[in-house]
C-alpha cells in the first residue's frame, strides 16, 4: 500500500500514522527522517542538505526530491509506504508521480485527515506549562483545578510563544494556504481520501481502515 498521509498541523496525523503503519506493516516515511537518514549515512544528496541546513537556508527541491527518489528505491519501500511531509508542494507532487512513475509504481491514496481551523486552535492554543515542575494542563482537555494555577505546587502556569493563539493562527494560516493546491491536485486525480478528524482517535482510525481497505 503506498500512501500519502496529509492533515494540518493538530489534526491528529502523527497518532494515525503510527496506527497505520503498525497495521499494514509499512515503512513511515517521513521528511525529517528522510533527511537525517541521508545526513548519517553521508550520501552526497545528504551532505548537500545539511550545507543548506547548517546555513539556515530551506533546503532546494532537487536536493529533497533526490533524497525522496533515493529513499522510494530502497528495497523497505517497495511494497509500501506511508509518506508523511512530502510532497508540500504541486511541484513535489509532481515529482513523486514521476519517481512512482519511474520505479514502475504508482500512489494508491492521499489521506487527508480534516478538522477544521476553529478545532484546531482550540486543540493547539489551549496548553499551558507549569514553570516549576512542568506539568502541562489543557484549557479544554485538561484544565487545573484553578484557571493559570498549578495543581501540585501552586505556581503560576505560562504558555511557550508556539502555543499561543497568534503564533499558532499564523501557522495553519500559513498550513492552509500551502495545503489547498495539493488538495486541489489530488482531488483533480482522484486519489484523495478525506478521513473526519474531529472524531475520537479510534474513530478516525476506523474511517482510515475503510478506505485502505476499499482496494
Ligand atoms: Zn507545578
Amino acid at each position: 500500500m503506498k500512501l500519502v498521509l496529509m492533515g494540518l498541523p493538530g489534526a491528529g496525523k502523527g497518532t494515525q500514522a503510527e496506527k497505520i503503519v503498525a497495521k499494514y506493516n509499512i515503512p513511515h516515511i517521513s521528511t525529517g527522517d528522510m533527511f537525517r537518514a541521508a545526513i548519517k549515512n553521508g550520501t552526497e544528496l545528504g551532505l548537500k542538505a545539511k550545507s543548506f541546513m547548517d546555513s539556515g537556508n530551506l533546503v532546494p527541491d532537487d536536493v529533497t526530491n533526490g533524497i525522496v527518489r533515493e529513499c522510494l528505491a530502497e528495497d523497505d519501500a517497495k511494497d509500501g509506504f506511508l509518506l508523511d511531509g512530502f510532497p508540500r508542494t504541486v511541484e513535489q507532487a509532481e515529482e513523486l508521480e514521476k519517481i512512482l512513475s519511474d520505479l514502475g509504481t504508482k500512489l494508491d491514496a492521499v489521506i487527508n485527515i480534516q478538522v477544521n481551523k476553529d478545532s484546531l486552535m482550540t486543540r493547539l492554543t489551549g496548553r499551558w506549562i507549569c514553570p516549576t515542575c512542568g506539568k502541562t494542563y489543557h484549557e479544554v482537555f485538561n484544565p487545573p483545578k484553578q484557571a493559570g494555577i498549578c495543581d501540585v505546587d501552586g505556581a503560576k502556569l505560562y504558555q511557550r510563544e508556539d502555543d499561543k493563539a497568534e503564533t499558532v493562527e499564523n501557522r495553519l494560516n500559513v498550513n492552509i494556504k500551502q495545503t489547498q493546491p495539493l488538495l486541489d491536485f489530488y482531488g483533480e486525480k482522484g486519489t484523495l481520501f478525506a478521513v473526519n478528524g474531529e472524531q475520537d482517535i479510534d474513530l478516525v482510525f476506523e474511517d482510515v481502515n475503510k478506505i485502505l481497505t476499499s482496494f
